[in-house]
C-alpha cells in the first residue's frame, strides 16, 4: 500500500473509532443503561458525534484524499485500493455538506427521543412523542436542505440508507409490488384453506426460548466468539469491528414466533457483518454495502432459510423435545402451516412475508408526506390508522400496536423503511442464484447443513463490505440490477402451497 493511502487510512480510522464509539453507548442505551441515563448520553453521544464529523471534513482529510487519489489512479478500478478511495471521497463529500453543529444537535435530539419514544409506547399515546416528532422531521428538512438541488425532498434520506437509489425507482417497484401482493393477500384470505397457528400461541418459558434461539444461531453460523446476545425493547444488531458484532431479541412469553424468527433474523445481520473482510475494519469499506442488501442477509435467514419446510425438518424434533407440552403431539406439517399464516396484522416485525411489504409501503407514503410537508405530525396517528386500513384492512386498537410500534422514527432515521422491502427482493434474487450453484441445497438445510450457504454469501456477498453499491453488487453476482420477479415467484409458489390456491 502506498504512503498516501495509508494516511488516508489513518485518518479514517480516527473518524470510525470514534462513530464505533458512540455506537457501544448507543448499544448500551438500548440494553443496559438506567433511565437516569438518557440526559448525559445524549450530549456524550452528541459529543462523540461531532467530533467523528469534524475529523471526517477537515482541511486535512480533504487533502489526504486528493493526495491518496493521485496516488492510486493507475490501479485496477476493481481493486480495494481504488474502491476504498471511492469510497472515502463520497463519505467526505457528503459529510462536507453538514455542518458539525447539525450533527451534534440531531444526535442529541434523537438520544433524548428515544427514552420518550418508549415511554409513549408504553402508555400506547402518541401525544408524549408528538414534539419530539415534530422537531425531528424539521431538522430533517434542514438536513435534506444541505443537498440541495434534488429530484425529490426525500431523495437525500434515501441516499444515506441505499446509495445510488432514487424516491422515483422506489415507486416504480413499490407500484409494481403492491398490486401482486394486495391480489395475492386478498385470495389468500378469500379462498385459501386456513391455517391455523395456535400452536405458536401457547405459553412458551422465556429461557427455552433464549436457549433454543442461541442454539440456533450457533447453528447458522453466528459466532459469538465475535458477537453477543441481550434483550431489548425493538431489535437490533449493532457492530463495532468485524470482531464485535451484538444482536438482541425480545420475547412474547405468549407466542413462539417472536423472539425465534427475531434472532435468526438479527443473527442474519450480525453474520453479514462479521463477514466482511476483516482488512476493511476501521476504513469506508467496512460497512454494509446498503441497507437493502443487509436486509437481504436477515430476511434471507428469517425466511427462506427460517421459514422452509427443510430448515423445519432438521429443527423441528429438537424444538419439540424443548417444548414437549406444547409441541409434542403436533406434527411438523401443522407446525410448518402455522408459522407461515398469513394475517392481516398489526405488527410489522411479526408480519408474515406476504403482507410483509405492505407495512413498508404505508410507512413510506407516511414519511414522504411528512418531509413533503403536506401532513401534520398530530395527525399521524389518523393517518397511520387510515393508512393502515386501506393497505391491510384492519384498524390498530392503540398507538403502541399503530403509529409507535418502530423505533426509527425518534433515532430520526426517515428513509430508512423502505430498504427493508427491497432486502425482501434482494433475498429472492439471490436465492435464485444460490440455488443455481448449489443444486442440493434444500437436501443441506434439511440436514441442518450451513456452512456451504453461508460460504456462498461470504464470498459472493459479505466479504465486500461497501467495496460495491448495492445494484452493482447485484449485477456482478446475479447478472441483473434489481428486479421484484424472483420475490414475486416466491410469494406465489410458496403460499400457492401452503394455502392450496
Ligand atoms: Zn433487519
Amino acid at each position: 500500500m502506498g504512503k498516501k493511502l495509508e494516511e488516508l487510512r489513518r485518518l479514517f480510522g480516527v473518524v470510525i473509532d470514534i462513530d464505533s464509539s458512540a455506537g457501544v453507548l448507543e448499544w448500551d442505551q438500548q440494553t443496559y443503561m438506567p433511565p437516569g441515563g438518557a440526559q448525559g448520553r445524549a450530549m456524550q453521544i452528541a459529543t462523540l458525534s461531532r467530533l467523528a464529523h469534524e475529523h471526517l471534513v477537515a482541511e486535512e482529510m480533504g487533502a489526504a484524499l486528493e493526495a491518496a487519489e493521485s496516488e492510486v489512479k493507475a490501479l485496477d478500478p476493481n481493486s480495494d485500493e481504488v474502491r476504498l478511495v471511492r469510497k472515502a471521497r463520497r463519505d467526505f463529500d457528503k459529510a462536507r455538506k453538514v455542518p458539525s453543529e447539525w450533527v451534534a444537535e440531531f444526535r442529541r435530539m434523537t438520544a433524548l427521543a428515544h427514552p420518550v419514544w418508549e415511554k409513549a409506547r408504553e402508555k400506547a399515546d402518541f401525544a408524549y412523542f408528538q414534539g419530539p416528532l415534530e422537531q425531528i422531521v424539521e431538522l430533517r428538512r434542514d438536513y435534506v436542505d444541505f443537498f440541495a438541488p434534488y429530484d425529490h425532498v426525500y431523495d437525500p434520506l434515501l441516499d444515506d440508507f441505499e446509495p445510488g437509489m432514487k424516491t422515483a425507482d422506489v415507486k416504480a417497484v413499490f407500484d409494481e409490488l403492491r398490486s401482486e401482493q394486495v391480489a395475492l393477500v386478498r385470495e389468500i384470505v378469500d379462498r385459501g384453506t386456513p391455517v391455523d397457528d395456535s400452536v405458536v400461541r401457547q405459553k412458551f418459558d422465556e429461557q427455552r426460548q433464549w436457549d433454543f434461539g442461541v442454539e440456533v444461531a450457533k447453528a447458522l453460523g453466528f459466532d459469538f466468539q465475535r458477537g453477543r446476545q441481550d434483550r431489548s425493547v425493538h431489535p437490533f444488531t449493532s457492530g463495532f469491528g468485524t470482531g464485535d458484532v451484538r444482536i438482541t431479541t425480545r420475547f412474547d412469553p405468549t407466542f413462539l414466533n417472536t423472539a425465534l424468527f427475531g434472532t435468526m433474523h438479527e443473527a442474519g445481520h450480525a453474520m453479514y457483518e462479521q463477514g466482511i473482510n476483516r482488512e476493511f475494519d476501521r476504513t469506508p469499506l467496512g460497512t454494509a454495502s446498503s441497507l437493502a442488501v443487509h436486509e437481504s442477509q436477515s430476511r434471507m435467514w428469517e425466511n427462506l432459510v427460517g421459514r422452509s419446510q427443510a430448515f423445519w425438518v432438521a429443527f423441528y424434533p429438537r424444538l419439540q423435545e424443548v417444548f414437549a407440552d406444547q409441541l409434542g403431539s403436533v406434527n411438523l406439517d401443522d407446525f410448518y402451516r402455522a408459522i407461515n399464516k398469513v394475517e392481516r396484522s398489526l405488527i410489522r416485525v411479526e408480519a408474515d412475508e406476504a403482507t410483509y411489504n405492505l407495512h413498508i409501503m404505508l410507512r413510506f407514503e407516511l414519511e414522504i408526506a411528512m418531509m413533503e410537508g403536506t401532513l401534520d405530525i398530530a395527525d399521524l396517528p389518523d393517518a397511520w390508522n387510515a393508512k393502515f386500513e386501506e393497505f391491510l384492512g384492519v384498524v390498530p386498537p392503540d398507538d403502541a400496536q399503530g403509529v409507535l410500534q418502530d423505533i426509527h422514527w425518534s433515532g430520526g432515521m426517515l428513509g430508512y423503511f423502505p430498504t427493508y422491502a427491497l432486502g425482501n427482493l434482494v433475498a429472492c434474487q439471490l436465492w435464485a442464484k444460490i440455488a443455481e450453484d448449489i443444486p442440493d441445497l434444500d437436501r443441506r438445510i434439511a440436514k441442518g447443513e450451513f456452512e456451504d450457504l453461508l460460504g456462498w454469501l461470504r464470498e459472493n456477498v459479505h466479504r465486500h463490505g461497501s467495496k460495491f453499491e448495492p445494484v452493482e453488487l447485484l449485477t456482478v453476482v446475479t447478472g441483473t440490477g434489481l428486479t421484484a420477479q424472483p420475490y414475486l415467484r416466491y410469494l406465489r409458489e410458496k403460499f400457492g402451497d401452503i394455502y392450496n390456491l
